[in-house]
């Protein structure tokens, strides 16, 4: 049981890859030939080579004893007593002396008759030591790398490139490919006008240099996921008309020391030949994370070796030859400074979530391919989806599609996208978790509760659809207020209400159920949130007064939790937390004062919800207006 009034779902990251052909490697640059051959030329010199040009016969002891007591035999050398190789004196064909290999008995007067005879005697331990050492060393470690490259192929994706330290890892963005322009990205009109510049770079590099213009050498785009950063890569290079090399900072860390370093390498290569062109690094907060930062420690040594190559890269190619480098990242509070040095990344361009008017636009965009019904209103479908990215609305716009084909429209009709939006914002419906009727009872009342309080408070957005239908883990229920114009900024004022807004579902359960629920749990964790923001961020508690309290920190461009440092004494801490309870005390007595007052309606409109299971904001009204007259 939520209030979903800003939402902000993380962006989705589909996967723009295209994957380009293997370059035309010989094969005799490939890794495994390599690896086949070194086997190979390991066994020839280890066992055929010094065999060649003699053949050595393997004769009987007894002849062996007898040739011996003949004095033919010039040298043996035993080998731990198992076997005895010998040279004759007789010479081969070959003018060298004739061997021979023979398996001895336990002998003792054997050394006696060496003696005797004159014969070169050398004991080996052991066997040919080569031969050991190949048995004992080489064997095994070829076995166990084979097992583990097929292990790392086995695990997909990142064991594609082992022992690939060719271009053939880096992903070009053919031409061929369908070409994306601006009129494909919406609502990042301020990027693009700065981007517009790096085009008339790349279109003639020459040009702007003859003009003393500055050349761009790396722009960074930064801002939340989803918002269309690779996309305005991709169209850079289509309005420019230039390749395109993309790589992920992911690809560049692999599990060998160095590969990453080679990679970025090959990839500084590529583009010089290729230029003009555009570089693309996404996630370059992977390899670029500033380093002594170690985040679950690991992968350190590797990811310092690349991110200084990718330094002595950018510093060492003339921009003037027509390389741009671009690279976008979420996390730019994480980057080596470094890297944003002047001549790296130090043009910098923000790509923020679209407001209500860049959502229309890029919805624009999304539904160029569907067949929409006369009814789909975009302006609404926007309004209905605050803190979505560019991405989010492309699932929407597929999605509604979807639904359509499902519920056998002819055309995409404003239905399909109400469900849609419900679905991404909440999880696709529960079909089969059925509410009991005493459960649904409670939940009607309790976002009726929420309901009425936000339709009572003079500073609350209006409700634009209350339900009670389950949906997604979190939800039992929603209460979803429509902001009517975008909002960056919110008053005390305001806050004060959506206090008790918050804490209305748990009211409403109060008055008429006498107890309460674990379904507001969430909300009065919100609440507490909320007070908790106001008295130790905003300066909005008299008795603390206008200071802030404690250091957050927190991630620029993501909704991840937020870590407190705290800066204050013992004593200030109780006052916060009683600050924070006062708050929250007093919502709870405004949302109470309200619905007692306004009960009649509160049944009126928990009736409708648990008849109706979703009710619209006219709706709403109009139940309000039917108990309370026009006055209401
Ligand atoms: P990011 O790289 O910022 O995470 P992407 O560029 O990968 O986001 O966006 C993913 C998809 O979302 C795009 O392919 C596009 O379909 C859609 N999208 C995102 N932002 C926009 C936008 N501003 N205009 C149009 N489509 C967008
Ligand atoms: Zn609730
Ligand atoms: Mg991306």
């Amino acid at each position: 049981m939520a209030i979903q009034s800003n939402f902000s779902p993380g962006g989705k990251k589909p996967d723009l890859e295209i994957n380009k052909p293997e370059t035309s490697r010989k094969f005799w640059q490939n890794p495994w030939f390599i690896f086949a051959l070194y086997l190979v030329m390991l066994y020839v010199f280890l066992f055929a080579w010094p065999e060649q040009g003699q053949k050595t016969e393997e004769i009987p002891y007894n002849r062996f004893l007898a040739e011996l007591e003949q004095g033919k035999i010039r040298s043996v050398v035993i080998y731990d007593k198992k076997y005895i190789r010998g040279e004759y004196k007789e010479e081969g064909p070959g003018g060298k002396p004739k061997t021979f290999v023979t398996v001895p008995l336990d002998d003792l007067s054997l050394a006696e008759k060496f003696k005797q005879h004159g014969v070169d005697v050398k004991v080996r331990k052991g066997d040919n030591w080569l031969a050991l050492f190949f048995m004992n060393w080489v064997l095994p470690i070829a076995l166990i790398t084979l097992f583990w490259i097929w292990i790392s192929r086995r695990m997909g994706g990142a064991g594609k490139g082992f022992l690939n330290l060719g271009p053939g890892k880096v992903h070009i963005h053919p031409d061929t490919g369908p070409k994306v322009t601006f009129d494909d990205v919406a609502g990042v009109d301020e990027a693009k006008q700065e981007l517009q510049e790096v085009i008339e770079f790349l279109k003639d590099p020459e040009r702007i240099q003859s003009l003393g213009g500055r050349m761009p050498k790396g722009v960074l785009l930064v801002g939340p996921p989803g918002t269309g950063k690779t996309l305005l890569g991709k169209a850079v290079s289509g309005e420019a008309g230039v390749p395109f090399f993309y790589i992920s900072g992911s690809e560049f860390i692999e599990m060998f020391v160095g590969v990453g370093a080679a990679r970025v390498r090959d990839l500084f290569d590529q583009a010089r030949k290729n230029a003009p062109c555009i570089i693309f690094i996404d996630e370059l907060d992977a390899v670029g994370r500033s380093r002594g930062i170690a985040p679950g420690g690991g992968g350190n040594e590797e990811r310092e070796q690349t991110l200084n190559q990718l330094l002595v890269e950018m510093d060492g190619f003339d921009p003037s030859i027509g390389v741009v480098v671009m690279a976008a990242t979420n996390r730019p509070e994480l980057l080596d400074k470094a890297l944003l040095r002047a001549g790296r990344f130090d043009r910098q361009i923000v790509v923020d979530k679209p407001d209500l008017e860049e959502r229309v636009a890029i919805l624009k965009i999304h539904v160029r391919r569907l067949k929409l019904g006369d009814d789909v209103d975009l302006e609404v479908i926007a309004q209905r989806t605050p803190g979505m990215v560019g991405a989010d609305l492309a699932n929407i716009c597929n999605e509604a599609a979807i639904i359509a084909v499902r519920n056998r429209h002819t055309a995409v009709q404003m239905s399909d996208f109400e469900a849609a939006i419900d679905r991404v914002l909440t999880g696709p419906e529960k079909k089969h978790r059925a509410l009991g009727p005493e459960e649904k009872r409670r939940v009607a009342f309790h976002e009726s509760g929420h309901t009425l309080v936000a339709e009572t408070v003079p500073t609350a957005e209006p409700v634009h659809k209350v339900s009670i239908i389950p949906r997604g883990v979190a939800a039992l229920g929603y209460t979803l207020q429509l902001p009517v114009k975008e909002k960056f900024l919110s008053t005390e004022e305001e806050l004060r209400d959506q206090l008790a807004i918050l804490l209305g579902g748990r009211v409403a359960e109060e008055l008429v159920f006498g107890v309460v629920s674990s379904g507001a749990a969430n909300d009065l964790e919100r609440a507490t949130e909320i007070a908790r923001n106001m008295v130790t961020q905003l300066g909005m508690s008299s008795r603390l007064g206008p200071l802030t309290w404690g250091r957050i920190h927190r991630a620029l461009y993501l909704e991840t939790e937020a870590t407190e440092e705290r800066n204050y004494s013992e004593k200030i801490a109780e006052q916060i937390d009683a600050e924070v309870k006062a708050l929250v005390e007093e919502a709870h007595r405004r949302a109470r004062e309200i619905l007692e007052r306004r009960r009649k309606t509160l049944d009126a409109l928990a009736q409708r919800l648990e008849e109706k299971e979703v009710v619209s904001g006219e709706e709403v009204k109009a139940v309000i207006r039917e108990v309370e007259g026009e006055a209401a």
